[in-house]
């Protein structure tokens, strides 16, 4: 049976703009037939996203999306069909959300030394309960008519290497896929077009990582099937998605369009037995 898989989703339980259940009428309304929520050290939308896509007839995988560390380099790792109730994942999540909550402090307090009246408060209020990142402090710094733009809070203050900019509290590659196999799952590398170099893909590889994401908005056809390429060399196996958060990203587009096939999952339930 064909199928549409799109597993790389946002929500409102991090920095997507939609709720679970919003998201799940987009997913029913572009044809998708199976979804993942990869919300950013959050699964908090699974179990509610769950049961309305059954009503759908849609399938959810368990998702999640970590940041680890290599180098300099913020490599992206998403996991899959763990067992979301698994205690030591939950407690990991739960430190990399607080660690996250004291990055955002960080930085509120250097916005406020350079004269951005910017409160935690504000924050806050746009992260609601879910994971707080850097979008809510650009998205906030904009409401609150303290910048011109969402890229502005960026490009001049909160990106990589400028000045209110700090670090958030990461893990390495091989920790997170340790975790996420513990907690029954696989691991696979997020968009690896943005700052993976050849020797950090290898390196990852020689980490255990059982799959690449191949399909994803950043990927040019020829880069999709180059990576279609390293995954058949190694063994690995293949997940994609849209990296859909909606909001202000401009990739409403997006959605419905960035899709791996039903037979693409099936492969990564054979590697689970
Ligand atoms: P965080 O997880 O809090 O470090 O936030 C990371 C998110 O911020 C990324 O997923 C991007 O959506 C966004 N982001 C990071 N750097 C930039 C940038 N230079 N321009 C626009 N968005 C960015
Ligand atoms: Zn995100
Ligand atoms: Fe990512
Ligand atoms: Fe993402």
């Amino acid at each position: 049976m064909d199928g549409k898989a799109d597993l790389h989703l946002h929500t409102t339980f991090s920095d997507g703009a939609l709720s679970p259940s919003e998201l799940i009428e987009r997913a029913r309304l572009a044809g998708l037939t199976t979804i993942s929520i990869t919300d950013h050290d959050h699964t908090g939308a699974l179990d509610e996203a769950t049961s309305l896509a059954a009503r759908e007839g849609i399938i959810v995988v368990p998702g999640v999306e970590l940041s680890t560390i290599v180098g300099e380099a913020d490599v992206h790792i998403l996991g899959y069909f763990f067992n979301h109730r698994d205690a030591r994942l939950q407690e990991y999540l739960e430190m990399f959300r607080t660690e996250r909550l004291n990055r955002a402090e960080r930085i509120v307090a250097k916005l406020n030394e350079m004269r951005l009246p910017l409160t935690m408060a504000a924050v806050l209020r746009r992260a609601g309960t879910g994971s707080v990142g850097r979008p809510h402090i650009a998205t906030a710094l904009v409401e609150e008519g303290l910048i011109g733009s969402y890229q502005e809070a960026f490009s001049k203050y909160i990106g990589f290497g400028r000045p209110a900019y700090e670090k958030k509290y990461m893990i390495s590659p091989r920790e997170a896929i340790a975790l996420l196999a513990a907690a029954g799952g696989l691991s696979f590398l997020a968009h690896p077009s943005t700052f993976i170099t050849e020797p950090v893909l290898r390196e990852l590889i020689d980490a255990g990582i059982d799959g690449i994401e191949v399909v994803h908005p950043s990927h040019s056809p020829e880069l999709v099937a180059h990576y279609r390429g390293i995954v058949s060399e190694y063994f690995l196996l293949a997940s994609g998605g849209s990296d859909f958060h909606g909001g202000k990203r401009n990739d409403r587009e997006a959605f419905g369009k960035y899709f791996i096939s039903s037979e693409d999952v099936e492969m990564m339930r054979r590697r689970l037995r």
